[in-house]
């Protein structure tokens, strides 16, 4: 439909439903959502919130008992009806190509893909296996590059457009102490999305990045092996990490993964429609990106 023509349909129709008072329709019914890392914490809060406002949601995930988990808590908070869970692993062109025929399957298309399945590292540069460099460009770089490509052949056989949401990290654009590798996959990341966003453009594909800083509650990330690390890099206690965080942001506000859903829930809705290869921080503004 032309613009102006859609814009006034869509008036129309919320006119019309607060005359007959009808509830007034959810943002995202109708559309199909595929989330990589789904299972997972930052990517659970994601499929949680495009749910709550109508989508369809299929979980991805290389954890089967996670997906398991988290396919029988959303089918009880929302319905069954509108999720379903996949098991692949992004780095495998095969299982990814299933995932998304999987979601066009069960749900008739897609509309938003959200890429978020990712996994984290530190060590000092000297200290860094080739295996540890490899790994991270391979499930985050890699990884991102798969998915989008397949959200791309599958978004551009529908001709309706779609919109792509990164989850990459504040790593990729600052540099981060002893995380060299997690921090050039990352940047890869947000740098891709610019690539796709201008290739995606004459097709109606939207491309975003959302940028967290540490998420301080609900990630294995956060609960892990990596929060020791990051503790030792900035010489500190583990315990010590969360303040550190809230401290050397602007707002002195911990960044939790509600707050990195809703902003991917703006690109993922028709209130951005006006944005494409936008990078949003969720950074509570985090100060070191500042000079004072
Ligand atoms: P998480 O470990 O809680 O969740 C990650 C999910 O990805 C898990 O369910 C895991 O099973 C899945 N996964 C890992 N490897 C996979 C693969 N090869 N194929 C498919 N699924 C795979 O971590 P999270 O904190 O929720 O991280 C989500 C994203 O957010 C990651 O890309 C991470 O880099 C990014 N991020 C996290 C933080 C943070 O502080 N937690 C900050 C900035 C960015």
């Amino acid at each position: 439909l032309p613009e102006q023509e859609a814009f006034d349909i869509e008036y129309w129709v919320l006119e019309e439903a607060k005359l007959q008072r009808l509830p007034k329709p959810k943002p995202l019914a109708g559309r199909v959502a595929l989330v990589t890392g789904g299972a997972g914490g930052i990517g659970r809060a994601i499929a949680d919130r495009l749910m709550a406002d109508g989508a369809c949601v299929v979980l991805a995930d290389i954890d089967a008992a996670a997906l398991e988990t988290a396919e029988t808590e959303f089918a009880k908070r929302h319905s069954a009806d509108v999720v379903r869970g996949v098991k692949l692993d992004v780095t495998k062109e095969a299982e990814v190509a299933e995932a998304f025929t999987f979601a066009a399957r069960e749900f008739g298309g897609l509309d938003i893909l959200v890429s978020n399945a990712g996994i984290s590292s530190a060590s000092p540069v000297e200290d860094t296996e080739l295996s540890m460099w490899t790994r991270n460009i391979d499930i985050l770089a890699t990884g991102y590059f798969l998915v989008a490509r397949e959200a791309f052949r599958l978004m551009k056989a529908q001709k309706a457009g779609g919109n792509i949401v990164f989850i990459a990290s504040k790593n990729g654009l600052a540099a981060s102490p002893n995380a060299s590798a997690y921090c050039t996959a990352k940047a890869a990341e947000i740098h891709l999305a610019r690539c796709l966003a201008l290739e995606g453009a004459e097709a109606g594909i939207r491309v975003n990045t959302v940028n967290p800083d540490a998420v301080l509650r609900g990630s294995n990330i956060w609960k892990g092996e990596w929060r020791e690390q990051r503790a030792a890099a900035y010489n500190m206690k583990p315990d010590e990490l969360e303040e550190h965080y809230r401290k050397r942001s602007m707002l002195k506000l911990g960044v939790y993964p509600e707050d990195v859903a809703e902003a991917v829930w703006f690109f993922a809705s028709d209130l951005s429609a006006k944005s494409t290869g936008n990078i949003l921080n969720v950074d509570a503004g985090n100060a070191q990106s500042f000079t004072r």
